[in-house]
């Protein structure tokens, strides 16, 4: 989207307009996007590509929704998304962030201990600052993935959708040997906020039908 055609228009309470204008647009149907989020910015570009009068209505003083970066550490800390899954294929934001030039780093297994999704490399500390033993934090993960497991039978006999929350307290109930004691219940709720972090909603707002939908190419 050429940004000369982007006029935006603070509201008292912070809230933005944007109108995204071209020469002789004035006859021409006009829609309303709202939300200026990718999804929203996405569809006002097409809208304005094929020749709408567009305008966005954010609620927030700030595009990007979900991706906002925080500068206020002097460097850049991703505060929603980050990553860019399939850069090298199907992935529609490649090309766009290719156009832009913006830098693109690769993560793997092996050169990051905070930001990987392998279990190995994490570190979890209680309370008292001391490292949790790491084959404690596998066999906690091995449990919940078994949990996880076991919500899918659970989806299976419910027609209406639940919270992965409410599964979960069905399959401890049925399962009492799957509960942990201790610390190990508490790098359990870690797991659960770590699934929590990812879909940025409670477990009591995630959808048991629906969390496990989305398909990603992670290469
Ligand atoms: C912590 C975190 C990490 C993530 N990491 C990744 C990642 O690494 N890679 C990845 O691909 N995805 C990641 N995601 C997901 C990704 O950020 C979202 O899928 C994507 O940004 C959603 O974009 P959206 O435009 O659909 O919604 P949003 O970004 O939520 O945008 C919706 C916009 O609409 C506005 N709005 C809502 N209601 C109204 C209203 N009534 N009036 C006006 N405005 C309104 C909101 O203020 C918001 O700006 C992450 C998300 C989070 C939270």
């Amino acid at each position: 989207m050429d940004p000369n055609h982007l006029f935006f228009t603070h509201f008292r309470d912070g809230a933005i307009a944007s109108r995204i204008e071209g020469q002789h647009r004035g006859a021409l149907p006009s829609v309303i996007v709202i939300g200026a989020g990718i999804s929203g910015l996405a569809a006002a570009r097409s809208l304005y590509d094929a020749s709408f009068k567009v305008t966005v209505l954010e609620s927030r003083d700030r595009l990007g929704g979900r991706i906002h970066t925080d500068f206020s550490f002097g460097c850049p800390v991703d505060m929603g998304a980050s990553w860019l899954h399939g850069v090298c294929n199907e992935n529609p934001l490649a090309p766009l962030i290719r156009g832009l030039g913006l830098s693109l780093y690769r993560t793997s297994g092996d050169n990051s201990v905070l930001y990987d999704h392998d279990l190995e490399s994490y570190m979890l500390f209680n309370i008292d600052g001391k490292q949790v033993p790491q084959q404690m934090v596998i066999e906690v993960g091995d449990t919940f993935k078994k949990i996880l497991e076991e919500t899918g039978k659970v989806r299976d006999e419910h027609t209406e959708d639940i919270s992965v929350s409410q599964a979960i307290s069905i399959v401890l109930d049925r399962h009492p040997d799957l509960r942990q004691q201790g610390l190990a219940h508490e790098v359990l709720q870690w797991f659960i906020c770590r699934m929590e972090a990812w879909f940025a909603a409670d477990a009591d707002m995630i959808s048991l039908k629906t969390w496990d939908q989305a398909s990603a190419n992670l290469s």
